[in-house]
């Protein structure tokens, strides 16, 4: 595996494997690795020839009082990991090399990026949309692959490599679970016992769901109800909504097409999000 920090060598350790006509996977990532990231490399692997990981705490996705400084890291374990889960190069920039000083151009994803996520961390997507197009440009992967944990992440990410031309396939992956059901989370470290116990709702919430809608529910309103019920035991929904999966607008009435059901809350100060997809069977 090499281990790259700057563009140029990036480029460079990239030159003869494109020159080969190889295929090339990119699994964008924060760092903190956990077996959710890990799937993500599985699928690269399984369908390109060179995989890329980067590893890259963005600021800009960041709000002012969120988690930035805090966010976890462990470079050393993460390199480890890498290296047995057979990434063929590992790019971990610092801040400088991704945005210099003079840093003046971003990417603003329209209408995806406002509800769920994009209504309660403003910027975020902004600083999502920016940093992948930036990725994107400098590994030149034929295909990147996402994890449908961030849900609204891929929908956005497919509409700006749609809506800017770039020759890019984006694969969403689907979440990596704890064995009792939790999403796996960089975030979850954050989580004390009691949180870590009391965090189950989430997906709990979301499973009672998708199963009454496998039994033949197409409520819209008593399918997020049913959800409710689970995770308001922890006390703080920011939101749990059931969007359509293409336009993310709120299904209303009953569910005829593939819908997502999402939820972002606090189990005491962190903040976890999920989801699960509820695809009605072809008629
Ligand atoms: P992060 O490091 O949290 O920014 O995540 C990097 C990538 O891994 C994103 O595409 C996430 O959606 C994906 N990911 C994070 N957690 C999981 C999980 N539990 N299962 C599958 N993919 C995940």
């Amino acid at each position: 595996m090499r281990i790259v920090a700057t563009v140029a060598a990036l480029r460079q350790a990239l030159t003869d494997a494109r020159l080969a006509g190889k295929r090339i996977g990119l699994v964008p990532t924060m760092g903190y690795l956990h077996d959710g990231h890990l799937e993500l490399v599985r699928a690269s692997r399984a369908q390109c020839d060179v995989t890329v990981l980067s590893i890259f705490v963005n600021p800009t996705q960041f709000g002012a009082n969120e988690d930035l400084s805090t966010y976890p890291r462990d470079l050393e374990r993460d390199e480890q990991m890498c290296r047995d889960a057979g990434v063929s190069i590992l790019f971990a920039p610092n801040v400088q090399e991704i945005y210099p000083a003079c840093f003046d151009t971003y990417v603003v994803p329209g209408e995806l990026a406002r509800p769920l996520c994009g209504a309660h961390r403003p910027g975020h997507f902004r600083g999502v949309a920016t940093v992948v197009c930036k990725l994107f440009n400098m590994v030149q992967p034929d295909v990147a692959f996402f994890g449908q944990k961030d849900f609204q992440q891929g929908a956005v990410v497919r509409r700006m490599t749609l809506d800017l031309n770039l020759p890019i396939e984006v694969v969403m992956v689907p979440t990596v679970r704890e064995p009792d059901g939790l999403a796996m989370s960089s975030r979850n470290r954050y989580l004390g016992e009691d949180e870590r116990r009391r965090a189950l709702a989430i997906s709990r919430g979301l499973s009672a769901a998708l199963d009454a809608f496998r039994g033949g529910e197409r409520d819209a309103g008593r399918l997020v109800a049913l959800a409710r019920e689970h995770v308001e035991s922890i006390g703080q929904i920011q939101y749990l909504d059931l969007v359509d999966c293409d336009t993310l607008n709120p299904v209303v009435g009953l569910v005829h097409r593939p819908a997502a059901l999402c939820v972002a809350a606090y189990v005491g100060s962190t903040r976890l999000i999920d989801n699960v997809i509820l695809t009605p069977p072809d008629p």
